[in-house]
């Protein structure tokens, strides 16, 4: 098998003979003063400017109006899901092909998950899918749309695009502007992703970004919620910071809210993180176009950024012919330190979502055995 020949080209793309992360962060711009400057300054916590700083950096680079910074990506999708209306009881439609904190953030809103199929190309939720089961099971009533078979409210809809490639936006927001139904865009894994031109999470009524560790960018661990209804934003804002009504010294909190802000010691790494997003840009795009010159003549296929989008690259993937390929070249690329991964299960074949409703999943089910994540860092 060309295995051998995969390993190698690896190996040398990345200059080591030591273990190959699949996406390692790196801190040579000015994440160091940036940090100190926090703890020089005493203020590492809740307040500080580079939480203000992070959130101008996000809202100019995402082209949405306003930006709220966040303790993690998880935390602003449940609070996005909140802002658009999602309550307990309602039905939020996304796709099973995931990472599980886009189905979490749904049930801590105590609202059911709907899994959709992807589409073959984008690998994220499928217009098409969402309209057949809206033509089938959707209802339109004064209050909303409804499932009339459960009898639940449809209350929004929340694509994911997958590794940084956009999930079909144009065909996506019709159907869902046909239904009446708000889009949240689980944009964690797509900062410096473009559609038509557009920066991807700026096409729903809200965008969520993650800061995690593995991300394309990264403040430990953090979040920024985005959305350019200014309203929306700053009720973000307040939610997320103990709906602490301005005092000057009591204490006045006017409904229930979250501690889910990110520390400015966090929003400093971020910054400086920031400063570099063109170049990380860059080098990842380098890499994908070696990447993709290699593997034209392997019998792996490598997942090339779509037409009208402009891909970040985040984790780069392979697709392989078939499970058993799969599973050989998950084996000998990990025991030769090279580390790969597959694509997520299926959020249905997790305990706690198993009895969830799930339509025909061909197009995810054809991915989850094949999809696998190769080494994807920025280069230095
Ligand atoms: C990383 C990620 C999240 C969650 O972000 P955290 O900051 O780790 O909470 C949500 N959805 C997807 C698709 C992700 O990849």
């Amino acid at each position: 098998m060309g295995f051998k020949e995969t390993i190698q080209f690896i190996r040398d793309k990345f200059d080591t003979k030591d273990f190959i992360n699949l996406h390692a962060p790196i801190f040579k711009g000015n994440e160091r003063k940036y940090v100190l400057d926090t703890l020089d300054s005493t203020f590492v916590s809740s307040v500080g400017s580079y939480v203000n700083l992070s959130e101008k950096m996000i809202a100019e680079i995402s082209q949405a109006k306003r930006a709220v910074a966040v303790v993690n990506g998880t935390a602003g999708l449940q609070i996005a899901l909140q802002l658009v209306g999602v309550q307990r009881g309602d039905e939020v439609i996304t796709q099973a092909l995931t990472f599980v904190a886009t189905a979490n953030a749904i049930h801590y809103n105590g609202a059911f998950p709907v899994f959709l199929d992807v589409d073959y190309d984008t690998m994220g939720l499928s217009p098409s899918a969402v309209s057949d089961f809206l033509e089938e099971f959707g209802e339109r009533r004064d209050s909303g749309t409804f499932n009339k078979k459960t009898g639940r409210r449809i209350s929004a809809c929340m694509p994911m695009h997958t590794f940084g490639f956009p999930v079909n936006l144009d065909d996506l927001l019709k159907v869902c502007k046909k239904w009446n139904i708000p889009v949240v865009e689980d944009a964690a894994e797509s900062l410096g992703s473009f559609y038509k031109g557009k920066h991807s999470g700026s096409f729903g009524r809200i965008g969520v970004f993650s800061f995690n560790g593995n991300k394309i960018v990264t403040s430990g661990g953090g979040g920024m919620i985005v959305t350019s209804e200014e309203d929306l934003g700053n009720l973000g804002k307040h939610l997320t910071t103990t709906a602490k009504v301005t005092h000057s010294y009591e204490y006045v909190h006017d409904q229930i809210g979250y501690n889910f802000r990110m520390p400015n010691l966090n929003a400093a790494l971020v910054c400086a993180q920031l400063e570099q997003l063109e170049s990380f840009l860059a080098s990842k795009r380098q890499l994908a176009n070696e990447y993709a010159d290699f593997f034209e003549s392997q019998t792996i296929t490598f997942r090339k950024e779509l037409e009208n989008t402009q891909a970040n690259y985040w984790l780069m993937s392979v697709e392989l012919e078939n499970l058993q390929e799969r599973n050989a070249f998950l084996k000998v690329t990990n025991d030769s330190k090279i580390m790969t991964r597959p694509i997520w299960q299926l959020m249905y074949r997790l305990p706690m979502y198993q009895r969830c409703f799930r339509d025909g999943q061909r197009n995810a089910e054809f991915l989850e055995e094949r999809i696998v994540n190769i080494p994807s860092s920025v280069r230095s």
